[in-house]
């Protein structure tokens, strides 16, 4: 298993009036930035990390010494009771949940099941034999989730929530909000790819933010996207794949046929002031395709852009003004690919 693109977008700045303080750490299981201007506030950072272990604590469902509040939420997966959960894994579940109907299921954060066949983000990823698969599909659908006062309850014992499409692009905007609160009016957090603009640069100019090339290693863009404040979150074939009797498999499921989505794209940017929203979406609409996906963008205000695996590009209208592609081998199409 590789962990090529986290970083999914690289990020170029320029100082203008105040030099960027860049910091860096390995997090929830990516790399994470935070570039601030002016003043050093390592306090600051320190918080953002030790917020990233409670989401880890709360909300990862990878092995871990002690399981996270989500894992033994799942564990009682089937229980008439549910189990006891935090408001905050509460909100993710919800907007898991919202996004997913609005996708008709092609977001689908009962695919834990599936996940676990495939050995996704494991060290032994597999293609699953077939009743193994057969099984695991049994057990995803958003029918069997339900909350209630506090408690979450998965209707069949063995489901298993994955809030790994929605959980990081969440935490983005509550690290964007908590900056706020401390006075900080420009900032720049990226999770792992999952991209927050706060303000705009120094000098008031916008910020320009590359687009990762889904077929390069990470930091190599093919255009750049001249932005303020937003939040831009990329889903792709390339961030986490590996290889099986000479087929690539990656870890974007379609819950339907159980098997990593197959369709003309290899990766979807989206571009929303809603970070965990466009996580979400980012999801949705790598799984639903370019033009399924490009409606379910478009209903909720979202920019998008679309790569394709044969290297066609498509920028919603909305961003083209702000788009210049910059890689030779990339062409920019008018109609959806
Ligand atoms: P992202 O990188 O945001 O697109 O999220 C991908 C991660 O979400 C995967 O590593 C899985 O853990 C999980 N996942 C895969 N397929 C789906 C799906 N169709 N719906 C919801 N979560 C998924
Ligand atoms: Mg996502």
């Amino acid at each position: 298993m590789r962990h090529l693109g986290v970083i999914a977008l690289a990020l170029t700045l320029t100082a203008c009036g105040s030099e960027p303080i860049h910091y860096t750490d390995f997090a929830i299981g990516t790399t994470v930035h935070l570039t601030l201007f002016g003043t050093d506030r390592a306090d600051l950072w320190a918080q953002i990390l030790a917020d990233l272990q409670w989401l880890d604590d709360t909300m990862t469902i990878w092995d871990r010494q002690t399981p996270s509040v989500l894992m033994r939420a799942n564990q009682a997966a089937g229980s008439p009771e549910g189990y006891p959960i935090p408001p905050e894994l509460e909100e993710v579940i919800r907007l898991g949940l919202e996004v997913g109907r609005a996708s008709r299921g092609a977001l689908d954060i009962t695919v834990g099941p599936l996940v676990r066949a495939w050995g996704i983000a494991t060290d032994h990823p597999r293609v699953p034999a077939a009743p193994e698969l057969a099984a695991a599909r049994a057990l995803v659908g958003l029918d069997g989730v339900r909350l209630e006062e506090g408690r979450l309850f998965l209707a069949k014992p063995g489901m298993v929530l994955d809030l790994g499409a929605v959980a990081k692009g969440w935490m983005a905007d509550r690290i964007a909000a908590k900056l706020r609160q401390a006075g900080v009016e420009r900032a720049v957090i990226d999770l792992g790819g999952n991209i927050v603009l706060l303000g705009t640069k120094p000098d008031g100019s916008p910020w320009r933010v590359g687009v990762q090339d889904p077929f390069q290693v990470r930091g190599r863009y093919l255009g750049v996207l001249e932005t303020s404040a937003t939040s831009l979150v990329t889903s792709g074939i390339y961030e986490r794949y590996f290889d099986e009797g000479g087929v690539r498999y990656h870890h974007i499921l379609d819950p339907t046929s159980g098997f990593p989505v197959v369709n003309e794209l290899a990766g979807v940017t989206i571009v929303h002031p809603n970070s965990g929203l466009a996580d979400a979406l980012s999801t949705a609409v790598f799984v639903l395709g370019a033009r399924d996906g490009r409606q379910l963008a478009e209903a909720y205000g979202a920019g998008v852009i679309f790569v394709t695996r044969d290297r066609r590009l498509w920028v919603s209208p909305s961003l083209r003004e702000g788009f210049r592609l910059t890689a030779t081998e990339y062409t920019v199409v008018e109609d959806l690919p």
